[in-house]
């Protein structure tokens, strides 16, 4: 199988088997939903619960699932390129299962400024109360190293950064992981296993966000912790059953569902974004794109280095003031005013000044920054649509 192409791979990960009798299966592997399960006999219950307590991922009841759960973590494997993935009921459940496996009372962090914002919720409400303490670092630091202390145990970061889309040099913080023996943990929403990954290029775990690409209809909130090193998989794994984290099997089953259409779904994402761009960069009252597959981006060099891939999420600063491009978004049609990304629809946020301020990429005081998620309508009605809203900001 490891010859053929990624999502060929993703296509063909776990299967429903053959009936034994009918020698027949279905396409669709069904949704199993249970709380627990049966043992044959005490013998069977006996076997399974040794089993288990060697770490062997077996099932004694119904909290991490049964075959629909074990399929996603399996093609969450295949794409992330892990040895264990874990499901959990949110993309934050799995970044604060990430923190949870990793750290004690005492530990520091380093985080990169471009983190996904509720990370510094769960910083202020939850980290400093368990005496976990937190320094972010900008994306164009020069030397990441030096702000490592002797109780430095992590280091978290984001890239493509999901405001900015900053590409952070992810290679370079591993060799520095590496060097002073700390963990690399990296959101890799954006990337979803498919377009970025983050352990070849030398991450030890990856959090995902299934909520956005991976299930890609948003009617589903779920996350997953993947790691390729046996002392991680063996840490998260007991922190996951110590927190009772469980995700609903229809839930599993819809994104199981979303992602085998992922590769194609991401193409044209990709591609009616960099129309998109195009189109946003010949007009006047656009003052820059941030986009790192859009060869304008500063980041352009390291997203060709080591992406695989785009998508359809991009921010554009616009030469007016914030309020002034509420009009912009108000005119919008056919983007819903919403947060979240990686659905099949479009969508746009408005970001307000104060959400920027901890970026230190955001070099452009004053100006308006709107997100765009550019969805699978036909990008011609989409530009149209943009064309049309940015009249707005000239006639208000
Ligand atoms: C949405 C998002 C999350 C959180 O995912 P939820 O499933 O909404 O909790 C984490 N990181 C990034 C980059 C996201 O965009």
């Amino acid at each position: 199988m490891t010859k053929h192409h990624l999502n060929t791979r993703l296509l063909h990960t776990d299967s429903a088997d053959f009936d034994p009798e009918s020698g027949i299966a279905p396409v669709s592997l069904p949704a199993i939903r249970t709380s627990t399960v049966r043992f044959r006999d005490l013998d069977v219950l006996d076997q399974t619960m040794a089993r288990k307590n060697k770490g062997e991922k077996v099932v004694s009841y119904g909290i991490a699932g049964l075959d629909t759960h074990r399929a996603l973590e399996n093609v969450i494997n295949t794409l992330e390129g892990g040895s264990y993935c874990v499901l959990n009921p949110s993309g934050l459940a799995s970044i604060h299962l990430a923190f949870m496996s990793v750290l004690k009372s005492g530990d520091h962090v380093l985080v990169s400024d471009n983190v996904y914002g509720p990370v510094r919720v769960m910083h202020e409400t939850l980290l400093k109360r368990l005496n976990i303490e937190l320094t972010y670092f900008s994306a164009e630091h020069p030397d990441p190293a030096s702000l490592i202390q002797p109780n430095t145990r992590m280091m978290y970061v984001e890239s493509p950064g999901s405001l900015l889309m900053e590409m952070l040099d992810l290679p370079r913080l591993a060799g520095i992981a590496r060097e002073h023996d700390i963990v690399l943990a990296i959101d890799n929403t954006w990337g979803a296993g498919m377009l970025y990954q983050p352990l070849a290029l030398g991450a030890d775990i990856s959090v995902i966000a299934g909520t956005k690409y991976i299930n890609g209809h948003s009617d589903v909130m779920l996350g997953a912790v993947v790691t390729n090193r046996d002392d991680l998989a063996r840490q998260i794994h007991a922190t996951q059953y110590a927190v009772g984290n469980s995700v609903s099997a229809d839930d599993v089953w819809l994104a199981l569902r979303g992602v085998k259409t992922m590769a194609v779904r991401l193409e044209h994402h990709a591609r009616s974004a960099l129309q998109v761009c195009e189109f946003l960069d010949s007009h006047p009252l656009v003052s820059r794109i941030y986009f790192p597959a859009w060869e304008k981006d500063p980041g352009h060099a390291l997203w060709k280095r080591d992406c695989l891939g785009s998508n359809g999420l991009l921010s554009v600063s616009l030469n007016c003031s914030p309020d002034a491009a509420k009009a912009f978004v108000n005119a919008l049609e056919l983007f819903g005013i919403g947060f979240s990304w990686g659905g099949f629809e479009s969508l746009v946020q408005w970001v307000s000044p104060g959400a920027l301020e901890p970026h230190s990429y955001w070099k452009e005081p004053g100006k308006a920054l709107v997100r765009l998620h550019i969805g699978l309508e036909k990008v011609e009605d989409l530009i149209q649509d943009l064309n049309q809203a940015l009249d707005q900001i000239s006639a208000s």
